[in-house]
């Protein structure tokens, strides 16, 4: 999802740019691009055009339970990079709301002792695969945010099965599910991720706007979801107020005697070919 840093490279396009973006991206660390690099690409010539892939955004939805004041819901959270939100993660645990979490190898290797809770909640805590590297499953070169797509099929395939091989090797079952970095892809992105045999998970609430909403609109945006909705948050960013918001939602969710399943637990429903 969005993050404040993807949006400050937006505009950003040149080749030259997308290198440094990659890289910086790769560390995990925000950066800011000089103004002078601007200048230095103004002065090359143009990069050859390559036309924008179409990028879809899919939605998914579940199974309603069809009974009145027990609206069913699908709570999701990725955990991109960075720490792990501890005001939803204790929530959950302390309500004992069951979630589904896409994880990336990278947050894996941070936070293990977040994951130490997960594993050990596994009546809570589906776990699935964010990828390894939190690079949009995009198989031709671009930008998504100003993120370096993983610009190949064998360059997908690598995100998804590097994301899979890390959630093993750190004593998770295996995934089922993958959801790419800003929940973007092109068609053939999804095809190829089909054929490696996971169900593609999008949405049908944005909860947190990519974790960069005001605490109070979060908590109503969730607290509003209705039966059928898959939710999608953050629980990697400890700092952020939507955070907050969202940790509310949860038990303003719970007090209207909300059915929370995991997406293991229910039929779905995804556009785009995400899950047919
Ligand atoms: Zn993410």
């Amino acid at each position: 999802m969005i993050e404040t840093h993807y949006m400050n490279r937006i505009l950003l396009a040149s080749a030259f740019l997308l290198v440094n973006i990659s890289a910086a991206f790769a560390d995990g660390i925000p950066s800011v691009v000089p103004a002078s690099v601007g200048s230095i690409s103004a002065m090359v010539s143009p990069a050859p055009r390559v036309p924008a892939p179409k990028l879809v955004e899919p939605h998914l939805h579940i199974a309603r339970s069809n009974v009145a004041g027990h609206a069913r819901i699908a709570l999701t959270f990725d955990a991109c990079m960075g720490q792990a939100d501890e005001r939803i993660l204790s929530t959950l645990v302390r309500e004992r709301i069951p979630a589904t979490i896409f994880v990336t190898a990278r947050w894996l290797k941070r936070n293990p002792a977040a994951l130490a809770v997960f594993l050990q909640n596994p009546d809570l805590f589906e776990l699935e695969n964010h990828g390894q590297n939190h690079i949009p499953a995009v198989d031709t070169p671009t930008l998504v945010y100003g993120i370096a797509s993983a610009g190949s099929p064998q360059a997908v395939r690598q995100e998804v099965e590097g994301g899979a091989a890390a959630m093993v090797a750190a004593g998770i079952p295996a995934p089922h599910w993958f959801r790419g970095s800003t929940a973007k892809y092109d068609l053939s992105a999804i095809g190829e991720i089909r054929a490696m045999g996971y169900r593609i998970a999008g949405y049908s609430v944005n909860g947190d706007g990519g974790s960069l909403l005001g605490a109070v609109i979060t908590e109503k945006r969730i607290a509003s979801a209705k039966d059928g909705d898959v939710v999608i948050s953050h629980i990697n960013q400890p700092t952020h107020a939507a955070g907050e918001g969202v940790a509310k939602a949860l038990v303003d969710l719970k007090a209207k005697g909300t059915e929370f399943v995991r997406l293991e637990d229910v039929e779905d429903t995804g556009d785009d070919k995400t899950t047919e």
